[in-house]
């Protein structure tokens, strides 16, 4: 089998090398042909010599060329595009490119489905096929990173927060994160990455140890208890006190103040009382509160909140002092939440 030059940092890469009688400062040239151009066919890495070359033909593969676009759709705000990438063994993930006026933002998928099963979400409706390698992921970034420097623009952003729960692919995501972060690769600040966790508590635990100051987002959805658990299954095991508490101590750790992500459900979770909870359970924290307009998901037959409503949920957090932002709807024509494109994409076949 040939050996995957993608998604390699330098020492990894220098060790194929010279396993494969290429010389070792080859390593710096292949990566910097790969991230810094941006080219990916070994034929084109032109100061390689025809020799290296040969060699990389021969013995090597670059898995990020076996990634194929199924679908791309550009929000009529041309603001957002959606890619649905299909991998080597044919299963499919979307990602996210969102252009902001502070950079670019790449939303990820961490997984093929989603095994945590949220009420609200269409990633889970699948179930759980797959996790996704660190190379995967990275590809993902790839791509857009290629439409990109065509503009003269970069990724300056990265979000864990596409189909799949990251906290339950640990290995691979902190692999990913870490070649994100390498300068040699894309260089993207630790601060610029973020990763959006339904409230895996063993995972957070984890990643407090690893000194990598990124930022965490959970999502919690609901204040109460059994509310959570009603949209959340995940909430019997990792209870929401237990959530904040230990996100509250990832917080203290890193100084980096952490997203409550509140996804607005008509009826459900978006009235006052609710607010007040929510309150409650946050006040003290370096948090903030980051209220979404739900995208309707028919198999669920949920809707989302007015605007009138959201608008007093954000208030009433103000009020109270909470941080409170509402998130931009970016893409809503194309169904730019998590899992929707994909699915859509299977009911067609
Ligand atoms: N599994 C992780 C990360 C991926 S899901 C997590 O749950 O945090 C990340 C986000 O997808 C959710 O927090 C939510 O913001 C968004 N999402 C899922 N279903 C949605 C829907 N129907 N409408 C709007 N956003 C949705
Ligand atoms: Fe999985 Fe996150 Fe969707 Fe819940 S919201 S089903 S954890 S992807």
């Amino acid at each position: 089998m040939k050996t995957d030059i993608f998604a390699r940092n330098k020492l990894a890469l220098q060790e194929l090398c010279l396993a494969h009688k290429i010389p070792k400062f080859r390593a710096s040239q292949i990566i910097d042909w790969l991230y810094a151009k941006q080219v990916v066919e070994f034929a084109e890495m032109k100061n390689l010599g025809r020799e290296t070359i040969q060699i990389l033909q021969e013995q090597f593969t670059n898995s990020f060329l076996s990634i194929r676009c199924l679908k791309e759709l550009t929000a009529s705000s041309g603001n957002t595009s959606k890619v649905v990438l299909a991998f080597a063994d044919g299963e499919t993930c979307e990602s996210v490119c969102m252009r902001h006026n502070y950079g670019n933002s790449i939303c990820v998928s961490s997984q093929i489905g989603c095994a945590v099963g949220c009420k609200f979400c269409a990633s889970g409706l699948g179930g759980f096929k797959r996790n996704l390698t660190a190379a995967e992921m990275l590809a993902q970034v790839m791509y857009f990173a290629k439409q990109l420097k065509a503009n003269g623009e970069r990724v300056s952003h990265v979000v864990i927060m596409g189909s799949g729960e990251p906290l339950l692919n640990y290995e691979n995501v902190l692999e990913f994160i870490r070649l994100l972060h390498d300068p040699e690769l894309f260089n993207i600040s630790y601060r610029n990455i973020t990763l959006s966790t339904s409230g895996i508590i063993p995972g957070i635990k984890r990643l407090q140890t690893e000194s990598l100051p990124i930022n965490l987002a959970i999502s919690l959805h609901a204040s109460e208890q059994e509310k959570r658990t009603t949209i959340m299954p995940i909430n019997a095991s990792y209870c929401l006190h237990e959530v904040v508490e230990c996100a509250g101590r990832y917080a203290q750790n890193t100084k980096r103040q952490v997203t409550y992500e509140y996804i607005m459900l008509a009826a459900v979770n978006d009235s006052l009382e609710d607010a007040a909870k929510l309150v409650s359970l946050l006040r003290g924290q370096l948090a903030c509160v980051n209220l979404i307009p739900a995208n309707n998901v028919q198999e669920y037959g949920l809707q989302k909140s007015p605007l009138t409503q959201v608008k007093a949920f954000q208030e009433y957090l103000q009020k109270n002092n909470i941080p409170v932002t509402i998130r931009k709807e970016m893409g809503a024509d194309i169904n730019a939440a998590c899992g929707q494109l994909r699915n859509k994409i299977e009911e067609l076949e």
